[in-house]
């Protein structure tokens, strides 16, 4: 199979959407931003053995190439629209191609985001997405922007994919109910994109949990030059994590796990009603787990409100290795 009967065959005819003037076939695209919006752009590339182990199904890898980049523009308050592959392949196997578009597609064709273009080159497997959205202009949600006394919440629950990893790589045993909703999140996220106009109506700040929310939330603390206090008791965890792992270790994987792809956001005080409720009726569950504070340090508090040490990352407990 030639490079080109590869992409004519797996990946070219996907590219039919609104603002596509041209896509996949020539040297370039050519896109259409409406007027009054911003193209907002981000680009995610996951290697093998890197970001997912080496026994990651290919379809699985097709989605979460796709979903951690719907993840970033979702944690903007855009809407996605038109999306780059750049594949580097070891080899052109057409059951893998088909299982990995079969992946790509299923979440593409979920969020309306058209497959304009990409490249395809041969070498270690590794997956770049780029994708561009769109927001009306000056909407986009950042980092910066969270003030004191402003809510803490976040989407879903946490912990889960980072227990999935660990659960797949031989680390953690759980039952086979509660290992597969595990293996599921880790491999399958499901990116916040149906919050992006909630966001903009509520928010202050956001971004999308990818290294874990002790990392994360850091990051919009320091783009903000604020600090914040966090109720460790009201962190979300799903049935099956405190199932495989009790609520010690679930918590720490809840706090240092990565690979959720859940949002972190900051909303005011005034708002938070609001916004739960709004998040509610766009079907996603938020908690709200803490305030932002002036003095610049997280601070993880108890049940009782007393400050404890946030615990270490979850998966040190069971090694960096199988
Ligand atoms: P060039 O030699 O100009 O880089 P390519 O041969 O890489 O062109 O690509 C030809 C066309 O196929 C381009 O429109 C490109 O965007 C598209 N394309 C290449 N690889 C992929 C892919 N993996 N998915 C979608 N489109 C692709
Ligand atoms: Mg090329």
């Amino acid at each position: 199979m030639s490079e080109f009967e590869l992409i004519a065959r797996h990946f070219a005819g996907h590219d039919a959407a609104q603002g596509v003037v041209l896509g996949v076939g020539d040297d370039a695209a050519v896109l259409s931003v409406p007027a009054g919006q911003e193209l907002v752009v981000a680009t995610d590339t996951i290697v093998a053995g890197t970001h997912f182990p080496e026994v990651t199904p290919p379809d699985a890898i097709g989605w979460r190439a796709l979903a951690v980049n719907l993840s970033d523009l979702a944690a903007m308050a855009a809407e996605p629209h038109w999306a780059l592959l750049a594949l580097t392949l070891p080899e052109a196997d057409d059951d893998w191609l088909t299982a990995f578009a079969r992946g790509f597609f299923t979440l593409a064709v979920a969020h309306d985001v058209a497959l304009i273009g990409g490249d395809t080159t041969r070498g270690p497997l590794a997956v770049t997405v780029t994708l561009h959205g769109t927001v009306p202009a000056g909407r986009a949600i950042r980092r910066a922007g969270a003030a004191a006394g402003d809510r803490i919440f976040v989407t879903g629950t946490l912990g889960d994919a980072a227990a999935g990893l660990a659960v797949l790589q031989g680390r953690l045993v759980a039952p086979e109910a509660h290992a597969a909703h595990l293996r599921e999140r880790f491999l399958r996220p499901q990116p916040r994109n149906a919050l992006a106009g909630v966001l903009r109506a509520h928010v202050s700040a956001a971004i999308d949990i990818s290294d874990g929310l002790l990392a994360d939330l850091g990051h919009v603390l320091a783009a903000s030059g604020v600090g914040a206090r966090l109720a460790v008791d009201r962190l979300p965890l799903s049935e099956a994590l405190l199932a495989a792992c009790g609520q010690a270790v679930a918590r720490e994987f809840a706090l240092g796990g990565g690979d959720d792809y859940e949002l972190c956001v900051v909303v005011p005080a005034a708002r938070a009603a609001a916004f739960e409720a709004a998040a509610g009726e766009a079907g996603v569950a938020v908690t709200d787990i803490g305030m932002i504070e002036s003095a610049p340090g997280l601070r993880c508090v108890d049940a009782r409100g007393e400050e404890i040490v946030p615990p270490r990352r979850g998966y040190d407990h069971f090694g960096d290795s199988p």
